[in-house]
C-alpha cells in the first residue's frame, strides 16, 4: 500500500500554505506535481551532460544521446511496446493525436470515409478530426454517453460501418470512466477500421500494456504522470509507423538530402525532426522508473480508495455529480444548486483548495449535460483521506455561504 506521508515528502510543492492553509492540490487531471527524483533528472542533465543528441561524437553528446535512447526504452517496457522504435516522442498527447491526424489519416483517408470518436473526447481528440473534416471531407460519428457518463455500445457494430479509425478516450477526464478498449478495438478491427487511443488520463494511474489492449496507436503527455511539461509519447504499431509519411521535415529525420529531393531516416527518428526537449525526455524516463517504484497497482488501490471515500462524503453535501460509472478512475466532476462551479473553485481556493471549474477541455460534454461547466476534482497517489475532509469541509462553506445569498 502508499504511504502517502512518506511519498509527499518527494513532492517540496506540496509544503506550502496557500491563504495561510495548507495546500490541497487536487488537479492531477490537468498536471500532476514532480518529484525531486525527476527534477534532479533534469537537473543533471543541464548541469553534467547538455549537449545534442544524435550529432556528436563527443563525450557528452554521447552520454546525451545514451540517456534519450534508455528513456525512450524505459518508455517502451512501461506500455509494452514490441519495440522500442515504436515509442515516438512529441510534445504531449495533442502533438501526438495531431501526427496521426497530419500522418495517417492524411495518407489513408478520403472523403466520405468515417472517423468514429465519442462524446466524452477531448478537445484534443476532437479539433484535430475537425480539420480533416474540412480538408479531405471525412465524416465525423460519435459514440454516445449514456446519462451516467458510460459509452452506449449497443449498437457499436451498425456504427462501425465504412468507419476507418476509431479515436477515443481511455480515461475520461472530466467523467472518470474508464472505457472498455479492449471490446471496441476488437470490433474496431473486425471491419478494418484502426483504433487510436487518448491514453493521457490512463498511463499516469493504472498499468497500460498496449499489446492487451490491442489498439494501433497509443497517445499520452508527460506532464500528468509526475514528468516534465513539453513532452509526451505516440506510440504506434512498428508496421503502420513504417508505412506512414513523416508529420515534420527537418534536420534528424532524414536519411539523405539533396536539393531536388530527400530521403527518410527510420524509426523512431522518421518522426522526431529538429532537436527534440530532450531534458524533458530524461525527466519522461525518470518518472516512469519513479512511478514503477511506487507500483502502478497501489496508485490504482489508493485511488479507488479516495474516489469511493470522497464519493460517499460529497453525497451528503448536495452536489450532483456528472458521470457515474461503475468503473472509472480518480476524477470526479460535480456541480451544486446555486453555487456556479467557479464560485466553487474560488471559495476553495480561500481554503487552500486547488479544483478545476470549467468545462475540462470537453465542451460537447458540457453541452450534453446542459451544464455550463463543472468543478472537478481529480486525485493522485500523493493525496490522502485528510484531504477529502479538508475538501468537504470547503464544501460545507460553498454551500453555507450559498445559503445565506439565496
Ligand atoms: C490532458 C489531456 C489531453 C491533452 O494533453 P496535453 O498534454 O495538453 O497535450 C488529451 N486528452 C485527455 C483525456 C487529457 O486529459
Amino acid at each position: 500500500m502508499i504511504d502517502s506521508m512518506k511519498i509527499r515528502e518527494e513532492f517540496p510543492i506540496l509544503h506550502q500554505e496557500i491563504n495561510g492553509k495548507p495546500l490541497v492540490y487536487l488537479d492531477n487531471a490537468a498536471t500532476s506535481q514532480k518529484p525531486k527524483f525527476v527534477v534532479e533528472a533534469m537537473k543533471d542533465y543541464y548541469y553534467n551532460y547538455n549537449a545534442n543528441v544524435h550529432r556528436g561524437l563527443y563525450r557528452l553528446s554521447a552520454r546525451a544521446t545514451e540517456a534519450y535512447d534508455l528513456a525512450r526504452e524505459k518508455v517502451a517496457r512501461f506500455i509494452g511496446a514490441t519495440h522500442n522504435h515504436e515509442v515516438i516522442f512529441t510534445s504531449g498527447t495533442t502533438a501526438a493525436i495531431n501526427l496521426v491526424a497530419s500522418s495517417w489519416a492524411q495518407e489513408n483517408l478520403k472523403e466520405n470515409d468515417v472517423i468514429l470518436l465519442s462524446e466524452m473526447e477531448h478537445h484534443s481528440n476532437i479539433v484535430p478530426w475537425h480539420f480533416l473534416q474540412k480538408r479531405i471531407g471525412v465524416e465525423l460519428r460519435f459514440l454516445k454517453v449514456d446519462e451516467n457518463g458510460v459509452l452506449c455500445l449497443d449498437n457499436l457494430d451498425e456504427l462501425l460501418q465504412n468507419v476507418k479509425l476509431v479515436g477515443l478516450t481511455h480515461v475520461s477526464n472530466t467523467l472518470g470512466t474508464i472505457n472498455p478498449i479492449k471490446k471496441i478495438a476488437e470490433a474496431a478491427h473486425n471491419v478494418g477500421a484502426k483504433v487510436l487511443i487518448d491514453g493521457a488520463q490512463a498511463v499516469p494511474h493504472m498499468e497500460v500494456n498496449v499489446q492487451d489492449l490491442g489498439c494501433d496507436f497509443y497517445a499520452f503527455s508527460g506532464h500528468k504522470m509526475c514528468g516534465p511539461t513539453g513532452v509526451g509519447v505516440l506510440w504506434g504499431k512498428e508496421e503502420i509507423l513504417d508505412s506512414m509519411p513523416p508529420f515534420l521535415g527537418g534536420g534528424d529525420m532524414i536519411d539523405e538530402v539533396y536539393l531536388e529531393y530527400s530521403t527518410y531516416a527510420s524509426l523512431p527518428n522518421k518522426f522526431e525532426a529538429g532537436t527534440m526537449n530532450i531534458a524533458q525526455v530524461v525527466g519522461l524516463g525518470a518518472a516512469v522508473d519513479y512511478l514503477l517504484q511506487i507500483g502502478l497497482s497501489n496508485i490504482l488501490a489508493h485511488e479507488e480508495q479516495m474516489v469511493e471515500v470522497a464519493l460517499k462524503k460529497l453525497s451528503a453535501l448536495d452536489v450532483r455529480f456528472i458521470g457515474n460509472a461503475e468503473n472509472r478512475a480518480g476524477v470526479i466532476s460535480f456541480v451544486m444548486d446555486k453555487a456556479h462551479p467557479h464560485d466553487i473553485a474560488t471559495i476553495l481556493d480561500y481554503e487552500g483548495i486547488a479544483v478545476r471549474a470549467g468545462h475540462h477541455c470537453t465542451q460537447p460534454l458540457m453541452k450534453k449535460f446542459s451544464v455550463p461547466a463543472t468543478a472537478r476534482v481529480s486525485f493522485y497517489f500523493y493525496n490522502t483521506l485528510d484531504e477529502i475532509d479538508r475538501l468537504v469541509y470547503g464544501l460545507e462553506k460553498v454551500k453555507e455561504i450559498f445559503q445565506r445569498v439565496s
